[in-house]
């Protein structure tokens, strides 16, 4: 943790700011290990007081899981931000632009106009102070990825074999949600994702009462979360006997993943990681069905920094953990898309998941 909030200080002293007022709830949990659900952090750019207000239902806890960390106990209102920034010395203070609400900002403003420092506090709207920072990850975060990716790689390993025709989209992903908890994650990282047949085509189709048929692609996004971090993992099978497309599709699609991740390394951009798995999709003419970016971040959030995308300028470096997850969707027939996590490394990435695959073949048939 102290690493964490070092590393953000020269991040706030390199903007001018005297504060950052942490809101985020993955940012407040990396910075100070609590992992309640209400709270707010006030750090400043230098000296030893971290404060972290709650309220008092996580008083006890915030004390346990933030020793670093003064915990003030708060009840509605802001009153305390004011008289706490005077009594830091703090005058211009940061806050989370894309979090904080603007109904909570008001308020916020509001008390600070009625408190005591109220000529020499100003408010300054930031972004992306602490999650690049959360891009790279640590050791201690390393573990916990594993530790979900590993739970949604053997989810998924079982419950693709036992799929039959006549069985609805939703009954596979309560199968398999139910594993991930049985095999003791904290619970699923994200409502999973089972499309069978022309539902497939949406990206985001949620699991529905439609039974899936023999020989149609059956596109299953899962995840799990261990240690507060979350795994995202997609493969796509067939049940029976698929059709000719199918195959052109899957090793496309299967193609595609594996070129980027053989051929990417630090120093790219999101942009040309991204070109490395589009360009495959493009040679196939396929390219106009491939609509979502390559793959994103993942860790406390599901979708955190890197974006790897078409629009992405971010510099990819070592010890980003993301998803490559390359797919494409054929509006009436369905999808095809293949997702694992990685970790770019000196020379590389290196793949985290080990969900069967290419052992699916022909075609990723189980
Ligand atoms: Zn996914
Ligand atoms: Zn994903």
């Amino acid at each position: 943790m102290n690493q964490r909030i070092a590393k953000l200080r020269q991040r706030l002293a390199a903007e001018g700011l005297d504060a950052l007022l942490v809101s985020a709830p993955e940012n407040r949990r990396y910075l100070s290990g609590f992992t309640g659900s209400a709270g707010l952090l006030v750090i400043p750019v230098s000296g030893d007081s971290l404060t972290l207000a709650t309220d008092f239902r996580y008083v006890e806890q915030a004390g346990v899981q933030a020793p670093a960390f003064h915990v003030q106990q708060i009840a509605g209102g802001w009153d305390w931000a004011p008289k706490l920034f005077a009594e830091l010395g703090v005058h211009k203070v940061g806050f989370e632009a894309g979090h904080l609400t603007y109904d909570t900002y008001q308020q916020l403003v509001k008390a600070v106009a009625e408190g005591p420092a109220r000529d020499q506090t100003s408010f300054v709207p930031t972004t992306s102070l602490v999650e690049p920072l959360r891009a790279v990850k640590d050791a201690e975060e390393l573990a916990s990825l594993q530790r979900a990716i590993d739970i949604s790689d053997r989810a998924l390993d079982e419950v693709a074999p036992t799929i039959r025709p006549g069985e609805t989209e939703v009954a596979v992903a309560w199968r398999i949600e139910q594993r991930i908890r049985e095999l003791g994650a904290e619970s699923v990282s994200f409502e999973l994702i089972v499309a069978a047949g022309p539902n497939g085509a949406m990206p985001h189709h949620r699991p529905s009462g439609r039974p899936i048929a023999a020989g149609e692609p059956i596109v299953m996004d899962i995840g799990a979360r261990a240690g507060g971090y979350c795994s995202d993992l997609t493969r796509t099978v067939c049940v029976g006997r698929p059709d000719a497309t199918y195959k052109k599709v899957y090793d496309t699609v299967l193609a595609a993943q594996l070129t980027a991740i053989a051929t990417m390394r630090p120093g790219m951009t999101g942009k040309e990681a991204d070109a490395l798995a589009r360009v495959v999709i493009e040679q196939a003419a396929h390219g106009e069905r491939f609509g979502h970016g390559l793959g994103h971040g993942v860790g406390l959030a599901i979708h955190e920094q890197p974006t790897v995308g078409p629009r992405s300028t971010t510099v990819l470096e070592q010890g980003m953990v993301f998803t490559v997850e390359p797919g494409i969707y054929i509006p009436g027939w369905g999808g095809v898309r293949i997702e694992d996590v990685v970790i770019l490394q000196r020379d590389g990435a290196r793949v985290l998941s080990h969900a069967r695959k290419t052992d699916m073949l022909p075609g990723g048939r189980v």
